[in-house]
């Protein structure tokens, strides 16, 4: 046994886990590979911290935003855990910038940053001073490559030949957003933990659940435009300046608004002050020069993308996956708190309460002794790359869906693939095109152009 518990990535989620489990005395492996989508948050971490606020209120939110799909207990689970984590991360040296923002659709004002508009960057930073300080925890840079298991889940195989064996597995390997052409994730966001989850026999649920972002550049080198913006003033125009949407409909809405829109579209800011535009929207700005727009002058040209994906491994409230061994936290879990549609700031809360509470239920388990080994590794003659599984799903499980496209992609993704890395993206977008095309009925996220109501309309 090479720990007792092995956490398999390094975002919000797993660095929670691998210092929780640590702090209870159990040795840890840590493996990662690049930064995921914890690094790139610019809002913040919703928590019910000010007194006229309660994880009931914060509750009811997060429940009128996920809708039916929502699991209650562990809505209350996260919203009341809020107030504790935010105390923990302090404890760990974690530093908030003061105040709380009511962003998206909180109906209170609950958000905390860090760092201004760098909030994902700043609590890493912190996250990984204190791994650094925890000896219990020996950290590993390796790609995953597939779980080891046979009943039960007893480690992990790694690039380069690295296997760990432990008595408990945490998966925190973060969503698949990053599989689509078109995203704000990492590409590192590609589901491969919740594939191998499923492979190793583990039930995934609610796949068809990708939130998108409705203002995305669209061109060679996409980068997120804020939605402050919005609120600040700019409008989404179309090729000849007519406003096409209310801006500032919730963000699902005016991501369909985008993707129905016939032509390109644009957000114009070219009326805001130049002043307000620089002090307030730095990245915004630094974002267009470095592309060559000056975005007084004219307007940028977005898209949606895949932001934030709701499915993932089924789990407990204590993390615990269907097979014996293997937990899972923070984005590539499904816990049931985001339902059909994640209310904003509440997945960085997710990760840390939710990597906490995996932890300690993995460290006190009994210690899974399993025999078995690594699958095999897929590979396929064909001609399918990632690059053209990126754009079979953006087209055909984007934000608008129609069973004809999802089952004309579901056939050519299953027609070849040419490398193992492209058989593994071929299959999760194989999971995600069959979860949308077993829900023939728009719900949150998931909107199906063709479902009976909107014919008949
Ligand atoms: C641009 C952007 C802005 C966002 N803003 C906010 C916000 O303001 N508030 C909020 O609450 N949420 C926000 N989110 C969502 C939030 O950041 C994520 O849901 C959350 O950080 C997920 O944390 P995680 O630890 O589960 O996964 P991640 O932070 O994605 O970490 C995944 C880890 O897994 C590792 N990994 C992945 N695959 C492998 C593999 N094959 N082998 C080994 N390691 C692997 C990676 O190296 C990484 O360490 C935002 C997301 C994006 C993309």
């Amino acid at each position: 046994m090479n720990a007792d518990v092995l956490v398999i990535g390094d975002g919000l989620a797993g660095s929670a886990a691998a210092i929780e489990a640590a702090r209870m005395g159990a040795s840890v492996a840590l493996v990662s590979t690049a930064h995921g989508s914890s690094d790139r948050a610019q809002g913040g971490i919703a928590a019910a911290t000010r007194p006229e606020d309660s994880p009931q209120l914060h509750a009811l939110d997060t429940l009128a935003a996920g809708g039916d799909l929502c699991d209650p207990g562990a809505v209350a689970m996260l919203t009341s855990a809020g107030p504790g984590t935010v105390q923990w991360l302090e404890s760990l040296g974690v530093h908030f910038d003061g105040g709380s923002a009511r962003e998206a659709a909180h109906s209170l004002p609950r958000v905390l940053h860090l760092g201004g508009d760098q909030s994902g960057s700043t609590l890493m930073a912190f996250m990984r001073t204190a791994i650094e300080r925890e000896p219990g925890i020996t950290r590993y840079g390796a790609r995953l490559q597939s779980l080891i298991a046979d009943d039960s889940v007893g480690g992990a195989v790694f690039s380069s030949g690295l296997r760990l064996r432990a008595g408990a597995t945490v998966l925190a390997t973060g969503g698949y957003a990053g599989l689509y052409g078109r995203t704000t994730n990492s590409r590192v966001s590609n589901g491969k933990g919740i594939l191998e989850a499923a492979r190793a026999g583990a039930r995934v649920a609610d796949l068809e659940f990708v939130q998108f972002h409705p203002t995305v550049f669209d061109g060679a080198r996409p980068f997120l435009i804020t939605e402050a913006l919005r609120g600040a003033g700019a409008i989404l125009v179309d090729e000849h300046g007519e406003r096409f949407v209310d801006e500032l409909l919730p963000r699902d809405q005016v991501a369909r608004a985008v993707a129905a829109h016939r032509g390109r579209a644009f957000i114009s800011a070219v009326h805001l002050d130049p002043d307000l535009l620089s002090h307030s929207f730095p990245n915004f700005m630094r974002n267009c020069a470095r592309i060559g727009i000056d975005p007084l002058r004219q307007p940028v040209p977005i898209a949606p993308a895949a932001h934030y994906t709701m499915g993932g491994v089924v789990t407990d409230l204590d993390g615990r996956s269907s097979v014996d061994g293997l937990y899972a936290a923070g984005e590539c879990a499904r816990t049931g708190v985001h339902g059909a549609n994640r209310l904003a700031s509440n997945s960085l809360l997710e990760a840390a309460a939710f990597g906490r509470r995996a932890a300690a239920a993995a460290v006190t388990a009994p210690k899974v002794r399993n025999a078995g080994h690594a699958g095999p590794k897929p590979w396929r003659r064909g001609s399918l790359t990632v690059a053209r599984v990126g754009e079979l799903i953006d087209s055909a499980a984007g934000v608008l869906r129609t069973g004809i496209e999802l089952k004309d992609a579901l056939a050519k993704l299953r027609s070849g693939v040419v490398s193992s890395v492209a058989a593994d993206a071929s299959d999760m977008a194989s999971m995600i095109c069959a979860a949308a095309l077993a829900r023939p009925a728009s719900l949150g996220a998931h909107q199906r152009q063709d479902e009976p109501d909107r014919i008949a309309v």
